[in-house]
């Protein structure tokens, strides 16, 4: 990290929007109006009369100017790149994330701005489009549930969980990725759908003795559980291991992140949070990626997720 902070994208704006148009248009520019890529109909404009970056597309249907922001999560922000960049590598540098006042004081843009920048590189951190589904070729998934935070206007109930935000991960122990969904509820209804939706039928699937999983894993290839309430939470079958354990870590830091760096959440946002906490989980340093790579991940999720909303509340 402290060669990281030496790089001068985060002091030089020139040096910064070089560094994101090589990421956007890393296979040449292209008009993200008309989606002209011809590099002889594209223009640099140079000179005083432009702001810099800005290009011109010279399809006659279109001739219209554009930068490398434009369709991007950057796109009409007035925080310098430099900023935006610094940002982004703290965020995917933060094991249990950063808060937005801290982020706020250290690049020394305005709180509200920070909230903003840091929402928009979150959804940027949002996997989109088809996955290929987890536990192809039989390999191991554990699904679980966990809560936080509070649902507003529901009561709180002793020993219940209705008051509190349901979340549902699923994680293919031989690739080590996992996703992440905020549902409303942790019952057959909401969960059923995700589950059919994300993993293959081949999957050897691995939960814990709640209801809400018995009968509706009875499609897939096997199911295993183990019985936290006998306290069991792991047990060898051959050469396999039956457990949640590997989704209890991912919680564990999830939960240590959202209750120690970000206090506050609500439920509108959880799915970005999950989205910022699968993402580093999903090229974290175990799996070789190293901070460096990770924020060259980022870069590529900033394209097609622009954010339209512009309130904090
Ligand atoms: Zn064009």
């Amino acid at each position: 990290m402290t060669d990281l902070l030496k790089n001068p994208i985060f002091l030089d704006e020139t040096k910064a929007r070089d560094w994101l148009e090589a990421r956007v248009w890393a296979n040449g520019r292209v008009c993200p109006h008309c989606g002209n890529a011809d590099q002889d109909k594209i223009t640099k404009l140079d000179g005083d009369a432009h702001r810099p970056g800005v290009y011109q597309c010279n399809e006659p249907a279109c001739r219209k100017q554009f930068t490398a922001t434009v369709g991007t999560v950057f796109e009409s922000s007035k925080i310098p790149l430099t900023k935006w960049l610094a940002a982004l590598f703290l965020m995917t540098a933060s094991k249990k994330g950063i808060s937005a006042h801290q982020v706020h004081r250290m690049l020394g843009i305005s709180y509200k701005s920070t909230w903003f920048l840091m929402h928009r590189l979150r959804e940027a951190m949002r996997v989109g489009g088809l996955l290929p589904p987890m536990g192809e070729d039989g390999g191991a998934v554990e699904v679980d549930e966990t809560y936080i935070g509070r649902v507003k206007g529901v009561k709180m109930k002793r020993g219940g969980s209705r008051h509190k935000n349901a979340v549902l991960s699923l994680l293919d122990r031989e690739t080590g990725q996992v996703r992440s969904f905020h549902v409303s509820n942790a019952n057959a209804a909401e969960i059923a759908p995700i589950v059919n939706a994300n993993i293959s039928k081949e999957a050897r699937l691995m939960t814990d003795t709640a209801p809400v999983y018995k009968k509706m894993f009875t499609e897939f290839a096997r199911h295993d559980t183990v019985d936290h309430s006998k306290d069991e939470y792991a047990r060898r079958d051959g050469e396999t291991i039956i457990t949640t354990n590997t989704i209890e870590t991912y919680f564990s830091v999830f939960k240590r992140g959202m209750k120690g760096t970000y206090q506050h959440c609500s439920e509108k946002h959880l799915h970005r949070y999950l989205a910022e906490f699968d993402f580093r989980h999903n090229n974290r340093t175990a799996l070789g990626v190293n901070d460096a790579a990770r924020a060259e991940q980022l870069a590529k999720g900033i394209v097609g997720k622009r954010l339209t909303y512009r309130r904090p509340d």
